[in-house]
């Protein structure tokens, strides 16, 4: 097939295009450098996915300080949204202005959320979320109301709800894309971090991409790793989307391409891809791999001993009060004031809270988008290299401070890491 458009990487991003394209009569070619993920007792074992990290990639990227660490970026059909809460949150009106947080500013976007407001309808309904809208003041207009009913509150979180609820403040029902019936049935364990390998969470895979599928015009491709793009002589438009497939180089010019391999490997596809200034593809503003904004994990921990926690999957109760206020006249914080200082603190940006296990709430928090943290591939333009040398050697590192580029490889698992 000599495809109209090539879509780069499965997950929710190049999936949910996919899915929008079909019936449009284009033929698509979707290419991912993962596998799809199958059944397996370490689909549902604590231990295999928190301690062994079963299913993490096999490799090592290294920290600005030269930290090395094992990313959790996983690399298979569907994306990073096979392991993901399901949390399917819209951004609020106000994440659209400029706004000053604690520790930084969150900029404008060029656009408002009026405008994205019908698609994420579309998208909620594509991902089946369920849910209602109300109790969260922060919550913006929906034209159309969520069609399925929320995820039940297990005992301990409905009790938590309650009790939020008689302090003031404004617990409200996390949108979820989780079948919980399907999901229990499968195991009795939480979703968050645990592979989709069946049915019970909506991700890119089991929503998407196989709605996309049922258009014979759209194919997908696994094992298919890009390396870079080739430019034309234009200097404008791709010539050629190059990848190795069952161990052989190949390429491929369609007359679009869309880049969804995932924040980071999108970056690194861009600066490999040989350009006329030496930046790499797309890169003039140099802004390309740059305000790299991280999702820490906040925890917060009050344990009553008096109370057994007999929950399971825990996480349907969001708390959004402090998300647009911190309170007299305070800067958002975005979630919750007491006890979490010294993290907040660093936590620039809109960040969520949600409880997640009765009276052992944990939050995210969202860095601000600082050029200074930025994303750099060992091996700048990789066509002078080649890809899939056999010592193929490459590490992806996130700096916050120096821009330096880095171009080591550490072996993981006896596994030499391979970021392309
Ligand atoms: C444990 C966990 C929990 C999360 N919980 C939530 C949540 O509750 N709510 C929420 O909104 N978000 C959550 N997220 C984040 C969310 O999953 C991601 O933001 C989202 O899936 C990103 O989608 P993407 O399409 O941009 O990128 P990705 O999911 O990274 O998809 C990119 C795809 O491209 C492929 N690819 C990469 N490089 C190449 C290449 N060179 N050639 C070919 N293919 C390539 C990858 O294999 C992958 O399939 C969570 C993430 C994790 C890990």
């Amino acid at each position: 097939m000599n495809p109209d458009i090539v879509i780069i990487g499965s997950g929710i991003g190049g999936s949910t295009i996919a899915s929008g394209l079909a019936g449009s009569g284009a033929k698509v070619l979707i290419l991912e450098r993962g596998e799809r993920l199958t059944p397996s007792p370490q689909a549902r074992d604590t231990r295999s996915i928190f301690i062994d990290g079963h299913f993490r990639p096999r490799e090592t990227w290294r920290e600005a300080g030269g930290g090395r660490f094992n990313p959790g970026n996983y690399y298979n059909v569907g994306g990073n949204s096979k392991f993901y809460g399901g949390v399917l949150l819209r951004c609020r009106r106000q994440d659209f202005s400029e706004m000053q947080h604690f520790g930084g500013v969150s900029p404008a976007w060029p656009f408002a959320y009026e405008e994205l407001e019908p698609w994420y309808s579309k998208a909620e309904q594509l991902f089946r979320v369920r849910g209602e809208v109300g109790d969260d003041p922060t919550e913006p207009f929906h034209s159309v109301p969520c069609a399925f009913a929320p995820v039940p509150d297990e005992p301990p979180i409905a009790r938590a709800r309650a009790e939020l609820k008689a302090l003031g403040l404004h617990p409200a029902t996390l949108p979820l894309g989780v079948d919980i019936e399907a999901w229990l049935n499968g195991g009795r364990t939480g979703w968050d971090a645990f592979p989709n390998t069946g049915v019970g969470k909506m991700d890119a895979e089991s929503a998407p991409l196989v709605a996309a599928l049922r258009d014979t015009d759209i194919t997908l491709l696994t094992g298919a790793h890009v390396g870079h793009l080739e430019l034309a002589s234009d200097g404008r438009t791709i010539a050629a989307v190059h990848y190795r497939h069952d161990g052989q180089s190949t390429k491929v010019s369609p007359k679009l391409v869309i880049l969804s391999a995932g924040a980071i490997m999108s970056s690194v596809i861009l600066q490999r891809s040989r350009s006329p200034k030496g930046n790499g593809l797309a890169n003039s503003s140099g802004q390309v791999g740059r305000n790299f904004m991280n999702h820490n994990s906040v925890a917060m921990l009050a344990i009553d001993p008096r109370r057994r926690n007999d929950s399971v999957y825990q996480k349907t109760l969001m708390l959004n009060d402090y998300y647009l206020s911190g309170g007299s006249g305070g800067k958002p914080l975005g979630a919750h004031r007491r006890g979490a200082g010294a993290a907040r603190r660093r936590s620039h940006s809109p960040y969520r809270f949600q409880v997640d296990a009765a009276g052992g709430p944990a939050g995210a928090s969202i860095e601000a988008p600082l050029a200074k943290d930025r994303c750099i591939p060992p091996f700048p333009f990789l066509d002078r290299v080649g890809i899939g040398l056999p010592d193929q050697r490459a590490s992806a590192r996130t700096s916050r401070r120096s821009p330096k580029a880095y171009s080591q490889y550490e072996p993981y698992d006896g596994v030499k890491a391979s970021i392309m």
